[in-house]
């Protein structure tokens, strides 16, 4: 993409990485990172489209780096699972969130869900359950307040395993959003076991909705889809006030993009949660 192109300007060069060299400094700049608490999470508000209320927030890592510039995370998570640093980013990203959504809730700010990013492999490792229930009990978010987002790809690789991960997690109360629904080139017979709640319509549909009329077809499918399995839809990626009534009329439920707000360091967020609250 465009975006993804303007990102990997000084960052991976495929000459530089036959060297190994480029690697090399990214391996170390992630280190250094975690190291250094160089993160930080950006909270995007999800609506309920219904009520015009904030549903949820999404938890986004950033990583504001001197040497590389603003990377985008498309870029340097895929990394750093590469190098095995996933777990190390994920454990911390799970934490600072779930901290966060427990001072939102005292100080009576927002006490929606918080959702985080899982990524693949690590939902097939065999220690997720007990990683996510400890940072649960050591911040003492209630699980009711966590949501987990497994993009489709994760189900695919190995469906009984990580359904019954799944399933131990809804039994504790968590949500499991399947992110980016509609791009896994997956067979949709997996989908009714699935122990999820909620799917996000990919923002690829939601973008094309005037260009393309197959990406109507694809969006009212999928709602109508989601319905019948009684299921909710976070419609992502929503820029304009057309595609909202557009996903309103269709019955979507929850709507996520930049139309409602950019994802927000939490000084932002607060102040946008108030403002909501207060319309
Ligand atoms: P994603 O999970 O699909 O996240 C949604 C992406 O869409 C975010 O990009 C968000 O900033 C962007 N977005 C939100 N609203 C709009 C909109 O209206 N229009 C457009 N064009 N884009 C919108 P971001 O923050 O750059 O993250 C990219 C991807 O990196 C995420 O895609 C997710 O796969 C991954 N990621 C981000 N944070 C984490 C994390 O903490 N852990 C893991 N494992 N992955 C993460
Ligand atoms: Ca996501
Ligand atoms: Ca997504
Ligand atoms: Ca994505």
């Amino acid at each position: 993409s465009k975006r993804q192109g303007r990102n990997t300007i000084n960052f991976y060069c495929a000459e530089d990485d036959q060297k190994g060299s480029n690697s090399l400094n990214v391996l170390n700049a992630l280190h250094s990172a975690i190291h250094n608490d160089e993160f930080k999470i950006a909270y995007q508000p999800v609506m309920n489209l219904q009520s015009g209320l904030v549903e949820s927030v999404e938890a986004l890592i950033r990583w504001p780096n001197a040497q590389f510039g603003y990377t985008s995370p498309e870029i340097f998570i895929p990394l750093a699972e590469k190098f095995g640093l996933i777990c190390q980013i994920s454990d911390w990203v799970l934490e600072k969130a779930c901290l966060q959504g427990v001072e939102w809730r005292k100080n009576q700010i927002f006490d929606g869900r918080i959702a985080v990013n899982l990524c693949a492999r690590e939902l097939r490792l065999p220690n997720i359950v007990e990683r996510i229930t400890g940072v649960l009990e050591k911040t003492g978010l209630p699980p009711e307040a966590l949501a987990l987002e497994i993009t489709e790809g994760t189900m695919v690789s190995a469906p009984d395993k990580v359904g019954s991960v799944l399933q131990t997690f809804r039994n504790m109360g968590i949500s499991i959003y399947i992110d980016d629904f509609g791009t896994g080139y997956s067979s949709l017979s997996y989908l009714p076991q699935l122990p999820a709640n909620v799917l996000k319509i990919d923002k690829s549909f939601i973008e094309g909705l005037y260009q393309e009329e197959k990406n109507v077809v694809i969006a009212t499918t999928i709602l109508q889809m989601a319905q019948n399995l009684g299921m909710a839809v976070i419609a992502e990626g929503v820029e304009t006030a057309s595609q909202m009534q557009f996903l309103r009329k269709k019955g979507c439920s929850h709507a996520q993009g930049y139309y409602f707000g950019e994802p927000m360091l939490p000084a932002a967020f607060q102040d946008f949660a108030c403002q909501i609250k207060s319309t």
